[in-house]
């Protein structure tokens, strides 16, 4: 059987992280804040800081660059609208088809063309917020503080030895000394700890899809190479999550559970948040009398990676067109 979608649904337990924030104002970094269905507000890692994080793995991930357009080989964000070959482009048509063709990234996390045309590549890869469970998700605000000596010119260190040599000869002490003055800049960075609420979606079938003409631009065997690093992405991204202010706030990560829902129909892989206590339960229920749709539990990392180990071995979807 071949994937047509996958949705992934997991909490993931980071501690100590700051991997996503609202922006800085002043010297204070505020921590993101959404508001749920309940009224209820709670902390949150956006779905373009989670894309962001995957599409990065993808470009780090590929060995041979040249599988990327002159924007993505730099990961610019720009992508095929920079793309030379996609500007030069009659149509529509035409345009979509050298976009995916001559480039992996534009292909799995989509585009949008303004210079020449409008024109756009929704991505196949999705993601939601991250959200941290309420009850479960704790935030502080660290004092920061950098210390500077204010420091003096060549000049002024000269003259001030000079300054200080006298002054000795006066009381005993350097007046050179008393001039050095420390400053203190102090940061308010945010840190959290907590269970998050993970949902993203994959869609295989569009791999490689012109969706202007809806005809395959690349063969099959192509389209599973992509497929594969997709995967991969996923794995890296999971395993070790680089966000903001890793370097000083690299997450603790403690665990990670959840399930996989593989379908292997043309119909959507259903997304339960989980959020909800009883999320496998529900994925559970719907999965039961679902013929081609099956759900894949996992409790932890090495779990997870076995199970995207075992999927990279599956064929992808293709759709039949008369
Ligand atoms: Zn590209």
């Amino acid at each position: 059987m071949a994937i047509f979608e996958m949705s992934i649904m997991a909490r993931v337990t980071w501690n100590l992280h700051s991997l996503n924030n609202e922006g800085t104002i002043g010297n204070v970094t505020e921590p993101r804040t959404v508001v749920l269905a309940s009224g209820e507000k709670t902390d949150g890692i956006s779905g373009e800081m989670l894309k962001h994080i995957h599409a990065y793995n993808v470009w780090l991930l590929q060995e041979d660059k040249s599988k990327f357009c002159s924007a993505c080989q730099k990961f610019h964000p720009q992508r095929a609208d920079v793309n030379e070959m996609v500007k030069k482009s009659k149509n529509q048509e035409s345009a979509m088809k050298t976009a995916i063709a001559s480039c992996i990234l534009c292909d799995l996390h989509g585009f949008l063309l303004a210079q020449t045309m409008s024109l756009g590549r929704p991505s196949t890869i999705e993601f939601g917020w991250a959200l941290g469970i309420p009850d479960k998700t704790h935030r502080s605000i660290h004092v920061h503080a950098r210390h500077f000596m204010v420091g003096r010119s060549k000049e002024e260190l000269k003259a001030g030895e000079e300054e200080s040599e006298i002054a000795k000869n006066e009381d005993g002490r350097g007046k050179g000394e008393e001039k050095q003055v420390t400053s203190q800049m102090v940061y308010h960075r945010p840190t959290r700890s907590g269970v998050y609420a993970l949902i993203s979606v994959f869609q295989p079938w569009r791999i490689g899809l012109n969706e202007i003409n809806y005809s395959y631009v690349i063969s099959n065997e192509e389209r599973k190479k992509r497929f594969q690093l997709a995967l991969n992405a996923y794995k890296a991204a999971l395993i070790r999550t680089e966000g903001a202010m890793t370097s000083t706030r690299l997450p603790h990560v403690e665990g990670i559970e959840g399930a996989v829902i593989i379908s292997e129909k043309n119909f959507p892989a259903p997304v339960i948040s989980p959020i909800n206590n009883d999320y496998l339960d529900q994925l559970e229920a719907l999965n039961r009398d679902e013929k081609g749709l099956s759900m894949k539990k996992f409790s932890n990392l090495a779990d997870l990676k076995s199970l995207i180990d075992e999927l990279m071995l599956h064929e992808i979807y293709e759709l039949k067109m008369p």
